[in-house]
């Protein structure tokens, strides 16, 4: 097996990611980037401590499992040797009694099992040696690969304080393969993901040959339907352990060491846990420890870690530990212990480290600023250092995205910025497109009207001409004072009403042309106006505010458009009132506003004042065809009338406005 140093042994579930960002808070080496919505492993940075692992409630991190490798191994023509951690109390013995757990595994194929602790016994033995040795020096243990593994890329200058001497699990591999020959392959089990990596670092390649964690020990239990019943118990293989089986807690090793208070008075620190070990290590770097070694394990001890799967909490786990310790150092053996320690005490149990490079240069601050600025972070106060985005502060999260580490998405704040405007955005084009809707309905409705209207007049028009024309035949043969004359009469002003009314008909629906011809427009609203009768109180002003005034229309039926617009607001101010009318430009248009003060359209008839024959007028005083004639006018010269209205005096001054825009330059052929 080769040694290779940066093999990731945690992958992502893709689908299972929520990316709720607690992995890249917990990663004590903040080696998970954010990339299209995923939280991926930096293999060159992980140190395989499997935190995020433990952390992720999803489950989308996963150890990646040996469990075939071994299997192979177990098929193969070697002997295979199970060790398995000192920490196996917590995992198995909820379960069943540690003879049984032997005797499980010898049924997988195993050819001995053994404890580690026993590796732990004699490692502790060389520490002792080795700070009595070198107690000039500062030093920090090196049994825990997940320390050893960020001492390595996070703090280059710091391997050579790492204790030479090779972690229990190394030892042990060295031990079996001392008693039994080389060709003995050795699978360690235990609680660490982190032990994965350190079988094929550099260092150490080729001593172990495979890493099961607990729960693939259990998993390997479940396939090859081992039942704990029908296995026979069985005694570990020797070496058998003394208190090295107490390696896997924080301090263990001191105590397996026998380093005793007067021999180094306070020389010593331990500390376990993620944060605590990443802290302690600055502390170390910075000269300020004043100690000899300082005893740092990652997970909250080995009882704690990643491969484990019980959910006893860490005092339980220590007592359970503890029970078992007890037990087997009651029927320990000291004198073959002794011997054991004796004959391996020239076994050669030392190793050297392997700095990785990993530091980063830190991006220039003024591309920080940036990356803080596209988060909405302008000044030191917007900085909330919230640490939703699973970095402590927003500095070292903008580290992080210069870095490509991370998104600006991930800031929880600025997220909820964009959300809160995307959604405004969102409700004002909602109403805009409802808008539109509404206005498309309404002019999809007045040219459905139009069609039938137009209809109806071509029908009526002939029919209509011939009455007309007969009365006036019959009328010029009727002596002038007979009765029927007077009949005659009637009937020709009648049929005369009905062709106005068939006209203005057509207007609306657009079936009349359009001469379109350049004229003065103000010329246009005085003659409109000069022919609508007004009635007094009611005051008219005109604005004009274009620089030239002249617009290519059809003069005659925009005079018309005036005369039927100003009619009816002086119709709405019978009471006096005022009417402006503004003609002003806006985009190569031509605007004609109708501004008055009368009594205003009730809401729920401005939908229907272009619609022919609607009215709320006398029977007698109004058609309806007034706003229908407009309309139709309007679009025939391709512009486009708009009305607002208040006729609700509590909720302010009442009157109507009526937008007319004409294009400047009307296009005669498609207006035809
Ligand atoms: P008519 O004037 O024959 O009633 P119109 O098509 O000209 O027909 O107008 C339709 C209706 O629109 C009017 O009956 C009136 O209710 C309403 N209306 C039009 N212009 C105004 C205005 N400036 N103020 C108030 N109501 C108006
Ligand atoms: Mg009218």
């Amino acid at each position: 097996m080769t040694g290779n140093s940066n093999i990731c042994y945690v992958k992502t579930v893709p689908d299972r990611c929520r990316v709720c960002y607690t992995c890249v808070r917990e990663c004590p080496a903040k080696s998970i980037r954010i990339n299209e919505g995923q939280a991926q492993v930096i293999p060159e940075r992980c140190i395989n401590c499997g935190n995020c692992v433990r952390v992720c409630s999803q489950g989308a991190k996963q150890i990646v499992t040996a469990i075939d490798a071994v299997e192979e191994l177990l098929r193969g023509p070697d002997p295979v040797a199970a060790c398995i951690a000192p920490s196996f109390p917590v995992e198995f013995m909820q379960d069943y009694e540690f003879r049984v757990l032997v005797g499980m595994i010898r049924k997988l194929g195993f050819k001995l099992v053994t404890e580690v602790a026993f590796g732990a016994d004699l490692v502790a033995e060389r520490y002792r040696r080795f700070i009595v040795q070198n107690k000039k020096g500062q030093w920090i243990s090196s049994s825990c690969p997940a320390v050893v593994g960020f001492v390595e890329r996070y703090h280059k200058d710091l391997t050579d304080k790492l204790v030479p001497i090779v972690s229990p699990m190394i030892a042990m591999a060295r031990i079996l393969h001392h008693i039994h020959g080389k060709e003995m392959k050795i699978v360690f089990i235990g609680p660490c993901v982190a032990k994965k990596a350190e079988a094929r670092s550099n260092k150490v390649a080729g001593e172990v040959d495979e890493v099961l964690t607990f729960s693939e020990l259990r998993e390997m239990f479940e396939k090859n339907k081992v039942d704990p019943q029908s296995c026979e118990p069985s005694n570990f293989d020797p070496p058998r352990p003394a208190l090295g089986a107490v390696f896997p807690m924080s301090s263990g090793i001191l105590r397996a060491a026998g380093i005793s208070e007067d021999l180094v008075t306070n020389d010593v620190v331990a500390t376990a846990g993620i944060e605590d070990f990443v802290s302690a290590l600055e502390e170390f770097a910075s000269g300020n420890l004043d100690m000899v070694l300082l005893d740092l394990l990652c997970c909250s001890g080995c009882i704690m870690g990643p491969g484990i799967t019980s959910r006893e909490t860490i005092l339980q786990r220590r007592t359970r530990l503890g029970h078992y310790v007890d037990y087997r150092l009651r029927g320990l053996d000291k004198g073959e212990w002794y011997t054991q320690m004796t004959r391996l005490a020239g076994l050669d149990l030392s190793r050297t480290f392997d700095p990785k490079i990993q530091t980063l240069e830190a991006p220039p601050t003024a591309d920080i600023r940036k990356i803080l600025e596209r988060m909405g972070k302008f000044t030191p106060q917007d900085e909330l250092n919230c640490g939703a985005c699973g970095y402590a502060t927003c500095r070292e999260h903008a580290i992080a995205i210069s870095r490509g580490l991370a998104e600006t998405e991930m800031c929880l704040p600025y997220t909820i910025d964009e959300l809160r405007q995307a959604l405004k955005e969102v409700e004002a084009s909602h109403a805009r497109l409802q808008d539109a809707q509404e206005a498309l309905m309404h002019s999809e409705k007045l040219a459905s009207l139009g069609q039938l209207a137009a209809g109806i007049a071509h029908e009526v028009n002939n029919p209509l001409g011939v009455v007309l024309m007969y009365a006036h035949v019959l009328l010029d043969e009727c002596p002038a004072d007979s009765s029927m004359s007077a009949d005659l009469q009637m009937i020709a002003e009648q049929a005369d009403r009905c062709k106005t009314i068939v006209a203005g008909l057509l207007d609306f629906a657009r079936q009349n042309r359009v001469v379109l011809q350049p004229v003065d427009i103000r010329d246009v609203v005085s003659q409109g106006l000069a022919a609508t009768p007004v009635s007094e109180g009611i005051s008219v002003v005109v604005q004009n505010e274009l620089e030239d005034p002249t617009v290519e229309i059809d003069k005659d039926q925009i005079v018309q458009v005036v005369m039927n617009i100003a009619s009816n607001a002086f119709a709405a101010m019978s009471d006096g009132g005022r009417l402006t009318i503004r003609i002003r430009q806006e985009n190569g248009s031509v605007f004609l506003d109708f501004i008055d003060t009368g009594v205003g359209i009730a809401k729920e008839n401005i939908n229907k004042i272009f619609e022919p024959f609607f009215t709320t007028k006398q029977i007698g005083k109004g058609t309806g065809l007034g706003l229908a004639v407009v309309y139709g006018i309007v679009k025939m010269h391709r512009g486009d009338i708009s009305v607002e209205s208040n006729a609700d005096a509590l909720r302010g001054p009442t009157g109507t406005v009526f937008r007319i825009r004409l294009p400047r330059r009307g296009q005669n052929e498609d207006a035809a």
